[in-house]
């Protein structure tokens, strides 16, 4: 039993009624697993004028009151996580247990917003004259639309609708129409746990009109996106164009240096099992190594046997490692990545190729001796594949890190603290992991620089994007 695929605005499950529809598919058999309504421009409306009515009020509501209904659906997540979790495995392929664990690590971001909407402070500030009384003030931006993607569909959902519920702020968001289920259980946890209707609106469409017709509309004060970075680009320029302030967290291309001085054999495993994970569909995924010299055959040999002994297969497969990729399109777009660097130089160590089976599988895959001009070394992969490079000093390491527009998330493995330090300063990357894989958490802030977004999510950063200041000045 899949889940129920509707709309949800003004606090009402809508389907059916002739709207236009889309099959969703499990990219593990591809059989239909149901049948997702689009809104009508009727249906778009109604959330638009639900949202903003909800507005009114939710404005007013205590933090308290917010936090309260935060904590609920922290709750909802913890109890619900086996059954939200296996709908995430049919509809977008990743094993059970990575899904169940999106769920239940979700519960600690609905806990963290419910916890720091409450300290949403002002402040006073010292008057020129003893007769005035200057004070500064955060209020809620007003209505939002957020889009959200398929490759964590209950994270990337839930951080943005806590991060905007909780600041005081109605939402619409259309999440992934690959794979609806996690935002489906989203919008019935906060029905369960009381959230007035109008105040979290979700619509399913074509995204490129949902997007542009949100946008547009002089209800919505604010956006916010995490995909792709040229989809970013797009809806940032029509957000500028009507002066409406964004949240854009898009793609990375990380790069990963790894130093002599280091557990050879123990690193490469644990960045082989990183790779892995949503088989590569991570926007903070490992994608381009820089492996020293004096340790780079050591490192490629482990990793490739570490590779080559991950398990292809269903998510619901408790023997799995890894499960297809997410929708027939990365597919094609793997094989690009492999045939581009073959013509630079690259030879497949591993993988290279769709598994011949039914679904979406790729197999892991290793590329070496390609050069840095490769598609695969300027473009994010998105997928299963690692490319191997060498280095042997570190200032020419840093610029070939620094080389690309992307500056989402690093990874650096040494023991030297001056190295750690030097090169944690000069990464051009919102997120430095050292010696280990440490982001993402509810408590720290999650964002890009460069072309990889404007903003966090997550931390004390996390109500920034969704409020606005005012200053009141009394005499
Ligand atoms: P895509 O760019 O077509 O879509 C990415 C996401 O954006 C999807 O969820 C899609 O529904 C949505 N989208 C696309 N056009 C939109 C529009 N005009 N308005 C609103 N939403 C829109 O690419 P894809 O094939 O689905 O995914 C592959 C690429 O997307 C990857 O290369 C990766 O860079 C990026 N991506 C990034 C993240 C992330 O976490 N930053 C997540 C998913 C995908």
């Amino acid at each position: 039993m899949y889940t129920d695929l509707s709309l949800y605005i003004n606090g009402e499950f809508l389907s059916g009624n002739n709207r236009k529809s889309q099959p969703v598919i499990n990219p593990s058999t591809l059989e239909t697993l149901g049948n997702l309504p689009h809104a009508s421009q009727a249906d778009l409306d109604l959330a638009l004028q639900s949202a903003q009515t909800a507005f009114e009020s939710w404005r007013h509501s205590s933090p308290i009151e917010r936090s309260d209904i935060l904590r609920k659906v922290a709750q909802l997540c913890r109890d619900n996580a086996t059954k939200i979790g296996r709908n995430i495995t049919l509809d977008q392929g990743k094993p059970l247990a990575e899904a169940v664990g999106e769920v239940k690590s979700c519960s600690d971001h609905a806990d963290w917003h419910a916890e720091e909407c409450r300290r949403i402070y002002g402040r006073v500030i010292p008057a020129r004259h003893p007769a005035v009384r200057q004070i500064v003030v955060r209020e809620p931006i007003g209505v939002c639309a957020a889009f959200t993607p398929w490759n964590f569909p209950f994270n990337q959902a839930i951080r943005k609708i806590c991060a905007a519920i909780g600041a005081g702020c109605t939402i619409i968001i259309k999440g992934p129409e690959d794979s609806p289920s996690a935002v489906m259980a989203i919008a019935h946890m906060f029905h369960e746990a009381g959230l007035p209707k109008g105040v979290l609106n979700i619509v399913w469409g074509v995204p490129s009109e949902i997007s542009d017709y949100l946008i547009r509309s002089p209800i919505v004060r604010k956006v916010s996106f995490t995909g792709s970075v040229p989809v970013g680009k797009q809806l940032a320029a029509l957000a500028g164009a009507h002066m409406k302030p964004i949240t854009m967290e898009l793609g990375g291309h990380s790069p990963v240096l790894v130093f002599p001085d280091v557990d050879v054999k123990r690193v490469a495993k644990q960045l082989a099992f990183f790779k892995v994970r949503n088989a590569g569909q991570v926007c903070i995924s490992p994608t381009r190594f820089y492996i020293h010299d004096d340790i780079y055959a050591d490192f490629r040999d482990e990793f490739v046997n570490i590779l080559a002994n991950i398990n292809v297969g269903d998510g619901l497969d408790p023997e799995t490692d890894m499960g297809p990729l997410a929708h027939e399109r990365r597919v094609g777009t793997m094989d690009q990545f492999v045939q581009d660097a073959l013509k630079h130089g690259g030879k497949v160590a591993l993988g290279g190729s769709k598994l011949d089976k039914k679904g979406y599988f790729y197999s892991p895959t290793v590329i070496t001796d390609l050069s840095d001009d490769s598609m695969l070394m300027t473009e994010e992969p998105f997928g299963p594949i690692a490319p191997l490079t060498r280095f042997n000093n570190t200032t020419d390491v840093l610029r070939r890190a620094n080389s690309l527009p992307f500056g989402l998330a690093s990874y650096v493995f040494t023991n030297n603290l001056q190295t750690a330090h030097t090169v944690s300063n000069e990464l051009q990357v919102g997120m430095v992991n050292i010696n280990h894989f440490g982001v993402a958490l509810p408590e720290t802030p999650f964002g890009g620089v460069k072309d990889s977004g404007i903003g966090s999510e997550g931390g004390s950063e996390t109500f920034d994007g969704y409020l606005v200041t005012k200053f009141i000045t009394q005499r």
